[in-house]
């Protein structure tokens, strides 16, 4: 008897994981899928919130205008995602001690 089931398990997901940067383990795809950019699991990416969070929001206005023009033209603004990377540092160390104080 031929079976119509058309389940599939190849492990398509959908959401692709990596690991966490500070410890290795996989991100919970639920956070990548509301922060794409993410490289933290749950539990480091709250422990970046007290250095400024993983990332660093920096706007910037575009001016389209020439230098010499009097009128201002925006055409916009930037913003653009800067790594925390201050806070990477520091996160890692905190985990590192951390690990190191339990054994
Ligand atoms: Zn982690």
């Amino acid at each position: 008897m031929a079976s119509d089931a058309t389940e599939r398990t190849d492990g398509t997901e959908g959401t692709d994981t990596r690991p966490c940067e500070i410890c290795g383990r996989p991100i919970e795809a639920i956070r990548i899928e509301v922060i794409p950019a993410t490289r933290l699991c749950q539990e480091h990416g709250q422990m970046f919130r007290k250095f400024g969070g993983e990332f660093i929001v920096r706007s910037r206005e575009d001016k389209t205008s020439k230098e010499n023009s009097l009128k201002k033209n925006y055409a916009g603004v930037t913003t653009k995602l800067t790594r925390n990377e201050a806070a990477v540092a520091k996160v890692r160390r905190e985990y590192e001690a951390v690990k190191t104080a339990k054994t």
